[in-house]
């Protein structure tokens, strides 16, 4: 069952029988659970109360009869370290029994703590490497799921992770608190509103995901996408996106049935993987789940991005999940849709057919736009990476800096609300296109604008900035923490105010005076826009050194500490961990970069100058002209030397970089030396792709990349 990849299209049965088969979700809960002791994990879940720890035996033994009934031999807490990706450590659920024979056992004690060795995790000096405790933590909220890999079929149980010391050194930790301090502010503005219905608030995350396919055989030829990621050479092809015929293209067979196959191990372990097409560039593609609470969507998108990589293997291709596998077409992202709901199921960003009488949409919105002005800065913080520094402001995504696209109706009522208070909503009408036979079409209030990179988009937020390869948990726990301190603020008021209204009225007229400068329905990509946020004066930080450096700043340390997010030693290494992994990754291009330079291409430039000159003296000893060959072989020759020169200054700027003890000051470094010496480097390489013969190149050229499926 779980993970049967030799199934033929015939055997794969309904999508209602597949859909969550391999997860312990509240169905298979119900079924296995004594109803005391289901009733007492829902309420944990739900309501978050503490769960008896009496209980926990209970419920391991039901996972385990369930795992072992599906074929699992193991289990193993599932935890997001600070490197972004997801780690696992497994251990059978075997026992001896002391006279020879074994029983499979799983006790509460395992389901709910683990304990892994933290030392060899990025703490940011939180552990030294010789104090190796660390500890895992059970997070019942997001549900327990068989994965297989190969044959091998273990129980997963998400999982926080901190240090022996209680420090957070994971990224589910901050945004399962950042969660409860957005409960706790979020209710306290429903109550002063009048709310007396909900009892909980939660955020909601649908993640879009952009990524490539590649063939296998290419990637395997091309150190660069091995060990970088993205291709460090590669001279632009003739074709790349600008016909726009890939855009939601038809569907290669070879993609679709890639597709196929990941949609069903996606469904088995209940993710709901809703929509997927051709991306912008050739050989890319997305996929888009439906969107749940936002602790479920940040584990479901790291288990997505983990499937893609696996089943593109299955099919003969590599995916890339770097945010710029290839110059010169767009990179890939992932579209982080954000709101918030009740647990009565009231979705707090819908507007409603006339938004200018909803108040609490209004402060919701209105408080959103306060903390995205305020805290832009940690927004932007939140999706740095040296991956994500080739796409924002390079056209392509969103520029780096940080504004709201409100749209028509939102932006008329806002301007009324600036002006004393609103009176009415635009409507959206109907669209006639001509023909008699085709619908009339209701039309939506408001246009949508691609560019922008906090856009609302109908009832929720959409943060376009966080790249593709991101884990969705720093955006998200930045976005609840900051909305929560606004939304406290507004309580702080409303709370007091004798007329609740009419303090609303004018909190909101006082937040559309000081933020209207967030506000931008432009075209974000244009160099207008940047001049006119200059004269604005949003913050504009264009690169991931320089943005990792805004993380502390007092107000930021404030805000973090203030909701219980991430204390102040946790925040500073945090910025730690980020810098250094900064370095590490421009280290790890440049020297590839170096290698496939001086290894790969060096020597086949000198081999095919020497073919041209053999044939210049072949062709001048019979007396012919060799004016073409003469030509080349210079052309050759020079790119040949500046190749040369760029590779020692590379390597020496790559020298004088990792010099640097200071772990900022050589980030700058590996940012102001290295990353244009590489750059150089490829220049000279590019144009000798140009020149020698294909044959002879040692890379896969990137039409054969982006065209051969
Ligand atoms: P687009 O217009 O960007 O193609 P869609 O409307 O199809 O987007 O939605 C994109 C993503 O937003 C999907 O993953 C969807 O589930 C998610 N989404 C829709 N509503 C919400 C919401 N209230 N909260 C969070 N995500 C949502
Ligand atoms: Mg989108």
């Amino acid at each position: 069952m779980c993970g049967d990849k030799n199934k033929t299209n015939k055997e794969i049965p309904a999508l209602r029988d597949v859909y969550g088969e391999c997860v312990f979700n509240d169905m298979v809960m119900r079924e296995r659970l004594p109803k005391n002791v289901y009733k007492a994990l829902r309420r944990t879940i739900d309501e978050g109360q503490e769960l008896d720890p009496g209980l926990a035996d209970v419920i391991a033994n039901a996972m385990k009869d369930w795992a072992i009934e599906n074929g699992a031999t193991h289990f193993c807490h599932w935890f997001q370290p600070m490197t972004g990706f997801t780690a696992e450590k497994h251990d059978a659920f075997i026992s001896p029994t002391g006279d020879g024979r074994t029983i499979m056992e799983f006790g509460g004690k395992e389901l709910s703590q683990g304990e892994p060795d933290a030392s060899s995790f990025p703490s940011g000096g939180l552990r030294a490497t010789f104090e190796a405790r660390g500890y895992t933590a059970w997070d019942c909220t997001s549900p327990v799921f068989l994965k297989s890999d190969g044959s091998n079929i273990s129980l997963f149980i998400p999982s926080a992770f901190c240090s022996y010391t209680g420090e957070a050194l994971d990224k589910k930790t901050p945004l399962l608190r950042s969660m409860g301090a957005l409960d706790r502010e979020a209710m306290r503005v429903l109550r002063a509103l009048g709310d007396a219905t909900s009892s909980r608030v939660a955020a909601t995350l649908g993640g879009e995901q952009e990524y490539f396919l590649i063939d296998q055989r290419f990637f395997e030829e091309r150190l660069d996408l091995m060990l970088a990621g993205r291709t460090l050479f590669g001279a632009t092809p003739p074709k790349g996106q600008e016909k726009h015929d890939h855009y939601f293209g038809s569907l290669h067979e070879r993609v679709g049935s890639f597709m196929n196959d990941l949609n069903t191990e996606l469904w088995k372990l209940g993710i709901s993987a809703k929509t997927q097409h051709n991306e912008v560039a050739p050989a890319q593609y997305e996929l888009a789940p439906l969107f749940g609470t936002v602790n479920v969507g940040v584990d479901h998108n790291q288990i997505t991005m983990e499937m893609l990589q696996k089943v593109a293997r299955r099919h003969g291709f590599v995916c890339l999940l770097h945010e710029k596998p290839f110059a010169g077409v767009n990179g890939s992202g992932k579209h982080n849709n954000w709101s918030m709901v009740t647990d009565d199921g009231i979705n707090l960003l819908n507007p409603g057919s006339t938004p200018h009488e909803n108040m609490q949409f209004l402060v919701f919105l209105f408080a959103i736009i306060r903390a995205v002005d305020q805290y832009s800065d940690l927004l932007r913080a939140s999706v740095a990476s040296p991956g994500n520094d080739h796409r924002l402001g390079a056209n392509e995504a969103p520029p780096a800096i940080v504004s709201i696209f409100l749209g028509e109706q939102l932006t008329d009522i806002y301007e009324q609300i600036e002006a004393g208070g609103a009176k009415s909503s635009k409507q959206g009408g109907k669209l006639q296109l001509g023909v008699s036979t085709l619908p009339r079409l209701p039309k939506d209030c408001t246009d949508r604008n691609r560019t922008s990179p906090f856009a609302f988009t109908g009832n929720k937020f959409e943060f376009r900035m966080p790249g593709s390869s991101f884990s969705l948990a720093g955006p998200n726990f930045v976005l609840n923490t900051i909305v929560a301190e606004a939304l406290s603020e507004v309580a702080d008021v409303l709370e007091k105010a004798r007329d609740v209204n009419k303090s609303a009225q004018s909190l909101l007229q006082k937040y559309a005076k000081e933020h209207k400068h967030i506000i931008f329905n432009g075209d974000n990509y244009s160099a207008e826009w940047v001049a006119e946020a200059a004269r604005r004066g949003l913050p504009n930080v264009a690169n991931t050194v320089d943005s990792l450096q805004t993380i502390t700043s007092p107000k930021n340390v404030k805000v973090m500490k203030k909701h219980n997010v991430l204390s102040p030693v946790e925040l500073h290494a945090r910025q730690e961990i980020l810098i250094e992994n900064y370095s590490a990754t421009i280290n790890i291009e440049a020297l590839t970069t170096s290698q496939i330079g001086r290894r790969q291409i060096l020597p086949v430039a000198v081999l095919f100058s020497g073919q041209v000159a053999d044939a210049v003296r072949a062709l001048e000893d019979t007396g012919a002209s060799a004016g073409a060959q003469r030509r080349l072989l210079k052309d050759v020759c020079d790119q040949t030397d500046r190749l040369s020169a760029c590779l020692d200054t590379l390597d020496k700027a790559v020298a004088s970089a990792t010099a640097v003890a200071d772990a900022t000051k050589r980030a700058m470094v590996f940012r102001d030396a290295v990353v244009p010496s590489m750059n150089a480097v490829r220049t000279a390489a590019d144009s000798l792709e140009g020149m020698v013969d294909a044959e002879l190149w040692p890379l896969p050229s990137y039409a054969e990349m982006l065209f051969i499926r």
